[in-house]
């Protein structure tokens, strides 16, 4: 995330910072990808205790130990996932009472449970290991794991807030909803902020482009609005944030700073539940009682499967042709073989051809062509890999573009099936502008 011009940045003025440490030697060997961190990461961000600290480390209890203190000197609350099992190298139990100086004592509640559980598997007596289990903090309190044998544990002193959870996700996630979220409302209450976000979706514009014109027209006082760009293959997300005030104070925030980058954005923005460009595309088709083929070589398709992504799309979507060779281009599209031979597969006038024959073949209202050198190979002078033509053809009028896609070929036709997409969407709603000669 490239925070930008901004000034009041997303974590600012926070008043409960969390951190995460996710133990497990599976998770540094790669073995297991650490999905609890992120997943905690969103939900503790939406509660208003975000997460700005954030590790992993092996089952090794001196490095649970360390990791535990520097996560608190830098933050409020502190969880840690994993390790709580019965086994010799689930530590974390015992590292994070040592590191605290809180004792740990047999829970009854706790040993009856899971004597109960190992009786109903058909065991006689608990095995000694699982004991440890039973385990909880002085003065702290147990979460319930009803999805498994090891509970949530809650350290707690005049200055410790740390949480365990169990490492499987969906134990960790159960425990979490059912018990962490009403305990850090109840403890932090009117503390925890929830961030109010405004996305503003672009594509078609760079972000390293997007953010230098913005920066200019900011107003010099962003108030507490925090911005920052995501970027992705096919555009560039901006997200707005505040964490304070009333929704009314807050929405005049974020309102001042939208209209004062409206001039920027407006040729390069659509509006999305998924921040997927079809969606808005299908929709304004939708509304124009429209119709859209596809003709597409270099993006095999892409153009046609991202049209018919949502529940809906035969509303609009009449069909599309993979023409990849010079032959299928003439014999399912109408491509004028002269044309080929004159100008080659990728260019002006083939993809503008591609798009009138779609429309033609079809009966449909709009349609979208693209040819291009996707790479790696193919390339050649005049038309280096990542040269990609395309073209949209709305109401009997086309506009072509040409390109040259950076990265390697599954980016090239990301990027081009996402370029072509955004260029029918600008014709349908009326866009003017060219985008085809910026990157
Ligand atoms: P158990 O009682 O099942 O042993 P535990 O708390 O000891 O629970 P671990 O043994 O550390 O948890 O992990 C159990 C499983 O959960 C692992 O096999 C791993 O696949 C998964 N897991 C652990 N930590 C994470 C994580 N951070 N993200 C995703 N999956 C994880």
């Amino acid at each position: 995330v490239n925070e930008g011009p901004s000034r009041a940045n997303d974590q600012n003025d926070v008043a409960v910072r969390s951190a995460v440490i996710a133990v497990g030697d599976e998770l540094l060997l790669g073995q297991t990808v650490d999905t609890n961190g992120a997943w905690l990461g969103a939900r503790l961000a939406e509660l208003g205790a975000p997460v700005t600290y954030r590790s992993v480390v092996g089952d090794v209890e001196d490095d649970i130990r360390g990791e535990v203190t520097r996560a608190r000197l830098r933050t409020e609350v502190t969880f840690v996932c994993g390790g709580l099992g019965p086994t010799p190298d689930d530590r974390t139990r015992e590292a994070v009472a040592a590191e605290l100086g809180i004792g740990l004592v047999v829970d009854p509640l706790l040993l009856d449970a899971l004597e109960q559980r190992f009786k109903s598997h058909g065991f006689d007596e608990l095995p000694p290991d699982n004991a440890s289990q039973a385990m909880m903090p002085v003065g702290g309190l147990v979460l319930p794991n009803d999805r498994g044998t090891a509970p949530g544990l809650v350290f707690l002193s005049d200055d410790a807030f740390v949480i365990l959870l169990p490492g499987p996700p969906r134990e960790m996630r159960w425990v979490f909803d059912r018990h962490v979220e009403p305990l850090l409302l109840e403890r932090l209450g009117p503390r925890l902020v929830p961030p109010t976000h405004r996305l503003i979706r672009t594509t078609g514009i760079a972000e390293s482009v997007l953010s230098e014109r913005i920066q200019h027209t900011l107003p010099e006082d962003l108030g507490p609005v925090g911005i920052a760009f995501l970027p992705r293959l096919t555009g560039v997300d901006i997200r707005l944030t505040v964490r304070s005030g009333s929704t009314e104070a807050v929405q005049g925030w974020l309102d001042r700073v939208e209209e004062a980058i409206a001039p920027v954005v407006e040729r390069y923005r659509y509006d999305s539940d998924h921040g997927d460009l079809v969606e808005s595309l299908n929709r304004e088709l939708r509304a124009g009682s429209l119709t859209v083929s596809t003709a597409e070589s270099c993006t095999g398709g892409l153009v046609a499967r991202r049209l018919t992504e949502y529940a809906g799309a035969s509303d609009v979507f009449l069909g599309g042709v993979v023409a990849y060779s010079n032959q299928s281009k003439i014999d399912l599209l109408g491509v004028d073989s002269d044309l080929l031979v004159r100008d080659g597969a990728v260019s002006e006038p083939v993809v503008r051809a591609m798009a009138l024959g779609a429309c033609e073949r079809f009966g449909s209202d709009a349609s979208i062509a693209v040819t291009g050198v996707a790479g790696p190979g193919g390339g050649t002078k005049t038309k280096p890999v990542g040269t990609v033509w395309y073209a949209a053809r709305h109401r009997g009028h086309t506009a072509s573009r040409v390109r040259r896609f950076p990265g390697d070929r599954s980016a090239v036709r990301e990027r081009s099936a996402q370029a072509a997409l955004a260029l029918l969407y600008d014709l349908v709603i009326g866009r003017g502008g060219d985008r085809s000669t910026t990157e």
